[in-house]
């Protein structure tokens, strides 16, 4: 795992152009199965891959916060939503809740996460690799290539599994 992590940042520029590409096609076809392929290969990668010897997502990107995600872990907190916000939160560009540093002050220390019961809806859909209509989150999806290993291998994956 260490070794794709070291290298998976210049794997996933390497093939940038490509992935652009395919889906950009990907988005004009909008093939029929795509839901059902895109499933049997998220369960199979998630099969084979061991987050707690990763946690790249939650050391170099943080999740948004929703207005739910906010209320459930304040409450696990016991605090009140606004003073939640004011511990951890700040306002992005995009106007959206997120952590105020990365990593995420919620991982422990063997890459645990402290509040896996409540996390962020975010946290526990990452990298939406088995998402609907997964052709929506083109753009997304190249961004989650270059942190998590499992999401760039699942998109080798589904090159060779639905070419285009
Ligand atoms: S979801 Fe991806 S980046 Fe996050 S821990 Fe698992 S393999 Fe690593
Ligand atoms: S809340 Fe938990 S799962 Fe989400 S980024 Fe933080 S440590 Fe990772």
């Amino acid at each position: 795992m260490k070794q794709i992590l070291n290298n998976l940042h210049k794997l996933a520029k390497d093939k940038h152009n490509e992935n652009k590409k395919y889906f950009d096609k990907l988005k004009k076809k909008q093939p029929k199965n795509l839901d059902y392929i895109m499933q049997d290969l998220h369960d199979a990668e998630f099969k084979r891959t061991d987050c707690l010897k990763c946690a790249n997502c939650c050391k170099t990107t943080g999740p948004l916060f929703t207005l739910a995600d906010i209320e459930r872990i304040s409450k696990h907190f016991r605090q009140k939503p606004q003073q939640f916000i004011d511990h951890y939160l700040r306002i992005d560009e995009d106007k959206d809740y997120v952590l105020q540093s990365v990593p995420c002050t919620f991982l422990d220390n063997e890459n645990y996460c402290m509040i896996y019961d409540v996390r962020p809806k975010a946290c526990r859909e990452f990298p939406h690799t088995d998402r609907n209509k997964f052709y929506q989150i083109s753009n997304l999806t190249l961004k989650n290539v270059e942190i998590c290993p499992a999401a760039y291998n699942i998109v080798e994956e589904m090159k060779k599994k639905l070419p285009l």
